[in-house]
């Protein structure tokens, strides 16, 4: 308790929509298994907006083609789990980084907390970014997020965050869940609430474009968004075959493409595409054949690979399975690391 009476925030955690009210600080653990804040790596980093990027460990998501896995899926994984560092440091060290020649060369003019999910560790993030704005008062940040936050944690990043990412992976509910193993309908409540009240913030919508799994989600997604404002800023991302779905092949360069084309049809004025294309996926023999509670052919295709890889729980939703403290999927290992 601080001394108003409010309970720190990772005592009774309702940090995302999972909402599972566990007490972090006394090391119980909720869907992101994560208790207190840890940090995996940070570095200069070239992709736009160049920052210097903080990659936080842990997610409370658990999507199959995640390329971050090995920070994401700590502890359960058997990689690293990140680590402690003071927020006064880390401060430090990013305003440090930001003022570099070699930031000034790369153009590099913004923390970039990226994860993982950074919203896991949210009270954190604002401690850092308080000390680094006592040291540089202009400086920016930026936060890369699933968009899986409360009301409460979204109206705290917009009052710090200059920039957000806001990562789109499926509209409908069923190939959302089958994919992360989390709903859509916060994802999309949220978006809208960027696009609408803080647009300025929104240095743009990430769409990963999956074969057979959200491709069929793309036209709808663009419709959502060109009903928000059609000037909204969109990137579709390549998918490139990783972790669970590592025995997919990449999107190809005409999948983009057409994304591209598709947004436009929507009426969007501001889609492009991003990435590398046609990356071969791992041979594995699969089987597809059962048939999962799953209606459409996207979350059927995920629910199977999903399954194949030890999940339990169909359709998947994490919060509400009995095995999400012992996760098959949080501790997968691709083949291409094994
Ligand atoms: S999954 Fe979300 S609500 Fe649950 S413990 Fe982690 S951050 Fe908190
Ligand atoms: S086993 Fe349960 S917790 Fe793990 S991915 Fe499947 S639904 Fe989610």
């Amino acid at each position: 308790m601080n001394p108003q009476g409010d309970r720190h925030p990772l005592a009774h955690c309702t940090l995302c929509e999972h909402r599972c009210g566990v007490d972090r600080l006394a090391g119980q653990t909720g869907v992101c298994r994560m208790t207190l804040p840890a940090v995996a790596s940070a570095t200069l980093h070239p992709a736009p907006p160049e920052s210097y990027t903080v990659f936080m460990a842990g997610c409370n998501y658990k999507c199959l083609n995640c390329q971050n896995w090995t920070i994401a899926q700590t502890p359960d994984n058997g990689y690293p789990p990140g680590r402690f560092v003071p927020a006064r440091e880390l401060a430090h060290e990013c305003v440090a980084w930001l003022e570099s020649p070699a930031a000034k060369q790369m153009g590099a003019d913004r923390i970039f907390f990226s994860g993982g999910e950074p919203t896991i560790h949210l009270p954190y993030v604002e401690e850092v970014v308080d000390e680094a704005r006592r040291l540089s008062p202009n400086l920016k940040v930026n936060f890369d997020t699933n968009g899986y936050l409360t009301r409460s944690s979204l109206s705290k990043v917009l009052e710090f965050t200059t920039s957000i990412t806001f990562d789109l992976k499926a509209f409908s509910n069923e190939v959302h869940l089958a994919l992360t193993g989390a709903s859509s309908a916060p994802v999309l409540r949220n978006a809208a609430y960027v696009g609408k009240h803080a647009r300025e913030k929104l240095w743009e919508y990430r769409i990963l474009v999956i074969p057979a799994i959200n491709e069929e989600e793309i036209a709808r997604l663009c419709r959502f968004i060109a009903e928000i404002d059609a000037q909204l800023p969109v990137c579709f991302l390549a998918f490139r075959p990783n972790y669970v779905l590592e025995h997919r092949a990449g999107a190809t360069a005409a999948l983009m493409d057409r994304c591209v084309e598709i947004g436009a049809a929507n009426g969007l004025k501001r889609a492009y595409w991003a990435g590398q294309t046609g990356i071969p996926g791992l041979h594995r023999s699969h089987c597809n054949q059962v048939v999962w509670p799953y209606r459409q052919a996207g979350a059927r295709t995920a629910g199977a690979d999903a399954h194949a890889a030890g999940c339990r729980t169909h359709p998947r939703n994490c919060v509400a399975c009995d095995f999400n403290q012992l996760c098959a999927i949080k501790g997968y290992v691709p083949r291409k690391n094994s």
